[in-house]
């Protein structure tokens, strides 16, 4: 089973490379599968975001710094989860790509 940021990231890979379309019902599952496990508001504001950042709406942190709008993130940052964060400048959600393991891509 994936954490909430896995999930969020499985989710916007499903959501913005839309793959397969012979598999458009397994990925239906899948998504439906990641919803599942991240609170209800993350998954409205990644829709939203989407909606108008299409796919750079979920971006890692680099250098410190949002990869969407290349203001800083504070360390402080309070995160809405286990390494997922908001940037305070453009609202996108931000993850920190040290807690991402094998599991993107492998
Ligand atoms: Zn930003």
């Amino acid at each position: 089973m994936l954490g909430p940021l896995e999930s969020l990231i499985r989710l916007h890979e499903l959501t913005v490379d839309k793959p397969d379309v012979k598999n458009r019902r397994r990925m239906r599952a899948e998504v439906d599968r990641c919803k599942l496990e991240l609170p209800p508001e993350i998954v409205d504001r990644h829709e939203y975001l989407v909606g108008r950042y299409g796919k750079s709406a979920l971006v890692p942190i680099k250098g410190g710094c949002c990869t969407g709008c290349y203001i800083s993130v504070p360390s402080s940052r309070e995160s809405l989860e286990e390494g997922l964060y908001a940037c305070e400048q453009c609202g996108r959600l931000l993850f920190d790509e040290s807690k991402v393991f094998d599991l993107i891509h492998a």
